[in-house]
């Protein structure tokens, strides 16, 4: 062949100037050396250091809003140092804001424990800002943190990826699933890690779970910051190649999707508790409210007073102006009140139609009798747009720890009973 006139000694001359670094090993003694490095990795690693300090340095993906990785996530470096031969990976370092994508290779010098690792520089420019963006849009790669392959008779993983590290797999020989069982277990939230234990309970997964049928788990883990974030354990039984099964167990990073499922689910609870129309608490929610502050007036002797307030001659406002009109005036009302209360603990609900309750913590009546009857003068004097004014009448009580729910109501309605009796427009103490 015409072109293969090259010696050794060109060969030598090309690697030293395409591979920017290239070290020595020793992973018994757990140090490298730098036999060639370019300023670059002279300024990231140094002539010679600690080889785990090294292997955090390049694997986990620094960036300058993270001051450091957690400590819990080194529990993945432990196995790197196990290579069986020639190892290879892609990695992503970060300096001075920038990102440097390099490619690292390892081989084994001998077998004491010595490699010779090379490192060399992606091009920068168009390659790298496409993996960058790549890496982002890419699904699969962003939605999947960790994915590993596990064979639970023998208490082996392999092809282990942790995607939130690195884009490639890593193969780990020698990682017992039970070992990393109970490490991962620390990266779980506390509340959440007796479930954790028994969704990868190797006797539970051989038992229960069926070929091509998953199970999971949603818990918060850590991420490699250090925060809580929402995943999806996946476990799935698969079949090999060979015939034999072997597990896979994914976790899905769903942070964005449950933090807006929270915000809804806490959206349609307010929807279930309020009224539409006014924004106060719904019948059923003030009547709960009631029972909460009978059963604290009961146990922890903490009195409560209950107004309950009604239009007056509600109907003709609704006749003579339509009932567009009546539910603004039942907006505008309640806006008042709720105002007015602001400065109290009280609960303001609609018992139904143009009356509403409202129940005052730690108040005797005497005071709710004060606050209602300002209130009433504040309606009285208030104009309510094209209708003008109204005025409504107000019964307060207070409750006794010795009465039910219905007792207490019973009460209040005849308190509000006697302020229409007595010609509207006034409050009276039952
Ligand atoms: P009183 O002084 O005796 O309380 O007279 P009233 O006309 O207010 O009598 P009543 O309490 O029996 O009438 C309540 C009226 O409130 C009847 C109903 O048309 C009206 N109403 C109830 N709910 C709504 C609502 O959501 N919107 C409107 N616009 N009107 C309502
Ligand atoms: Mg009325
Ligand atoms: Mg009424």
């Amino acid at each position: 062949m015409e072109n293969n006139n090259y010696n050794i000694a060109d060969l030598l001359n090309i690697i030293e100037k395409e591979i920017d670094a290239i070290y020595i090993i020793n992973e018994k003694k757990n140090n490298y050396e730098a036999v060639k490095d370019n300023p670059l990795f002279n300024k990231i690693l140094g002539k010679s250091g600690n080889y785990f300090e090294m292997l955090k340095k390049l694997i986990f993906h620094f960036d300058d809003k993270s001051a450091g990785v957690n400590e819990k996530y080194q529990v993945f470096l432990s196995n790197l140092n196990k290579f069986d031969g020639k190892y290879s990976k892609r990695i992503k370092i970060f300096s001075d804001d920038t990102a440097i994508i390099a490619q690292m290779t390892i081989y084994p010098l001998n077998k004491d424990g010595e490699y010779i690792m090379l490192i060399t520089e992606m091009d920068n420019g168009v390659y790298m800002q496409d993996f960058l963006n790549f890496e982002k849009e890419l699904g699969i790669d962003s939605t999947y943190l960790f994915t590993m392959h596990v064979n639970l008779d023998e208490d082996i993983c392999n092809s282990v990826s942790v995607t939130e590290m690195s884009e490639d797999p890593m193969n780990y020989t020698g990682l017992k699933y039970s070992q990393w069982r109970m490490t991962i277990v620390n990266m779980i939230f506390p509340e959440d890690q007796k479930l954790f234990l028994e969704y990868t309970d190797p006797e539970y997964l051989i038992s229960h779970l069926e070929l091509r049928r998953s199970t999971t788990l949603d818990c918060q883990m850590m991420n490699l910051d250090g925060k809580y974030i929402w995943v999806k354990l996946i476990f799935k039984k698969i079949q090999k190649a060979d015939d034999n099964f072997c597990f896979v167990f994914m976790v899905q990073d769903i942070h964005e999707s449950s933090m807006r499922l929270i915000e809804d689910l806490k959206k349609y609870e307010e929807m279930s508790i309020r009224d539409p129309l006014t924004g106060v608490y719904n019948h059923g929610k003030i009547k709960d409210e009631l029972y909460t502050s009978l059963n604290r007036l009961k146990n922890e002797k903490i009195p409560f007073s209950i107004a309950m307030l009604d239009i007056d001659y509600f109907k003709k406002v609704n006749d003579t102006y339509g009932h567009a009109s009546g539910d603004y005036v039942l907006k505008t009302l309640l806006a008042n009140v709720k105002e007015h209360f602001k400065e109290y603990n009280a609960s303001i609900g609609r018992w139904g139609g143009e009356e509403f309750v409202i129940i005052a913590d730690n108040m005797n009546k005497e005071k709710l009798y004060e606050i209602a009857e300002e209130l009433r003068i504040k309606i009285m004097n208030y104009k309510f747009g094209n209708v003008g004014n109204i005025t409504c009448s107000i019964g307060v009580v207070e409750a006794n720890e010795n009465e039910t729910a219905l007792d207490a109501f019973d009460r209040l309605d005849r308190a509000l009973y006697s302020a229409k009796s007595c010609g509207r427009n006034c409050v009276i103490c039952g």
